[in-house]
């Protein structure tokens, strides 16, 4: 078993980049994550030249780490934003179109415990399938809607349940770090990736360039630029603390484990993910993919963007499970990997104590001190392209369709795509 939880900051590989010592472009982007990503996309669309740091690899951070979906956000039927649960459905529309190669849909079974919340998934899933019927590519054996009472007791976790029944909803499973690498492939950007950022310098109250050191060979490298994009996910608050001094926090973090079961008895008996309601807007799923049972998540408060897992953490998972589905023996079964990662969920005004009530809608901030300093604050990877694909048209003053329709390039798998 890999225990995710204990990893440093990722060793850099052997090698050199091939970028020259002086970069100059005309937006410079800290932070290769799928928001850095996206926007490397969004401005070749328009034929603006940009380069991407990170410290690391691309998509190496939070970005693959996500549960994977492509989604509405089903937990908004609790909490009520029903404008972020249509534009996430309208963006797992475009992701399809973009990489159908990257993206399976699913027909999610939604399990309730009687008569009355039988009836209000039905209604609130009616809701997010009428609202996400644009689905490309949606196989037609898969069926929306109430699930026949038979199939749901033939399914291996149905039994001693407190489940009675399902009712059926349609989402989009990804691979969260390939569609990062797929975006970056879709990119003319400068790759900077394994580039430790050792200072800027500043004119007039705006970032002029930076220092980078590659941390592959310790080649120095000037990256200039007159538009700064910071999409350093949950990395951001300490980053700019680091880097100017900042105490205030735009931040609040969260982590969240998925464990991934190695067992093929169970997994042959699952029809399809079950998907959960916790309560407070929280969903436990359980996802038959890849040959694993995926299962997960949890939310806790966190202070930095890499924390290990928690054994109160882990068993607040295995507890979930073993109230959900008690016929399964959960602690017992052979555990292929383990994964926590840490959500950027943008600060509210007025701070609550626990972060699952926060929303996880983006939040694209012109940093008080340095005009000419994007941040990029929260966000997931459904909504990522919209966002990247607004703040292109804003900062090139040019709006670009293709980026709903033009097919992401498929990044081989053999060589990383920034060589
Ligand atoms: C448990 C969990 C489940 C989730 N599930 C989903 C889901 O199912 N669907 C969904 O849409 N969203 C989901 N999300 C949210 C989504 O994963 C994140 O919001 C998204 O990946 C953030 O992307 P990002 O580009 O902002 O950040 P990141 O991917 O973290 O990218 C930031 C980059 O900055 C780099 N960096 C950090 N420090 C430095 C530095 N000093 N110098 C240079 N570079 C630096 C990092 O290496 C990293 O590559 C989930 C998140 C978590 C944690």
């Amino acid at each position: 078993m890999i225990d995710d939880a204990t990893r440093p900051w990722p060793a850099a590989p052997e090698g050199s980049s091939s970028a020259s010592p002086h970069v100059n472009v005309e937006v410079a982007i800290i932070g290769a994550g799928i928001h850095g990503c996206a926007l490397a996309r969004e401005l070749t669309l328009r034929g603006v030249s940009c380069a991407v740091v990170d410290k690391g690899a691309v998509g190496g951070g939070t970005s693959q780490w996500s549960s994977q979906l492509l989604h509405g956000g089903i937990r908004y039927l609790q909490t009520g934003d029903i404008r972020q649960m249509r534009e996430g459905l309208s963006e797992r529309a475009t992701w399809a179109t973009l990489a159908p190669w990257r993206t399976r849909w699913e027909s999610f079974w939604m399990p309730h415990r009687g008569l009355f919340e039988g009836l209000s998934h039905r209604l609130g899933i009616g809701l997010y399938d009428a609202w996400g019927k644009d689905r490309p590519g949606w196989p037609a054996a898969f069926k929306l809607g109430s699930v026949p009472k038979a199939q749901f007791a033939a399914d291996g976790r149905a039994v001693d349940t407190p489940f009675r029944g399902a009712v059926a909803y349609a989402d989009l499973l990804t691979w969260d770090r390939d569609l990062v690498k797929d975006l970056a492939a879709s990119s003319t950007a400068t790759w900077l990736d394994f580039h430790e950022v050792e200072g800027f310098e500043m004119d007039a109250g705006k970032l002029k360039s930076a220092r980078l050191r590659d941390r592959r060979d310790g080649t120095a490298r000037i990256l200039a630029a007159p538009v700064w994009v910071f999409a350093l996910g949950p990395w951001n608050d300490q980053c700019l603390h680091q880097w100017f001094g900042e105490t205030w926090k735009r931040l609040r973090l969260s982590s969240g484990l998925h464990i991934w079961f190695d067992a093929p008895e169970l997994l042959s008996r699952c029809a399809r993910p079950w998907a959960m309601m916790q309560g407070h807007g929280r969903i436990l799923f359980v996802i038959p993919r890849d040959g694993l049972l995926q299962v997960g998540t949890t939310e806790r408060a966190v202070e930095e963007g890499c924390v290990p897992i928690l054994d109160s953490e882990r068993d607040e998972l295995y507890r979930a499970l073993e109230a959900n589905i008690p016929s399964v023996a959960w602690r017992s079964l052979p555990v292929r990997l383990e994964e926590i990662g840490v959500r950027p969920l943008v600060r509210p005004p007025k701070d609550y104590a626990g972060t699952a009530k926060l929303s996880r809608e983006a939040v694209l901030e012109t940093h008080p001190k340095l005009a000419n300093l994007r941040l990029v604050l929260g966000g997931k990877l459904t909504t990522a392209r919209a966002l990247m694909d607004r703040l292109a048209t804003e900062l090139s003053g040019q709006p670009c369709p293709r980026s709903r329709t033009e097919p992401l390039t498929k990044w081989d798998g053999q060589a990383p795509p920034m060589q």
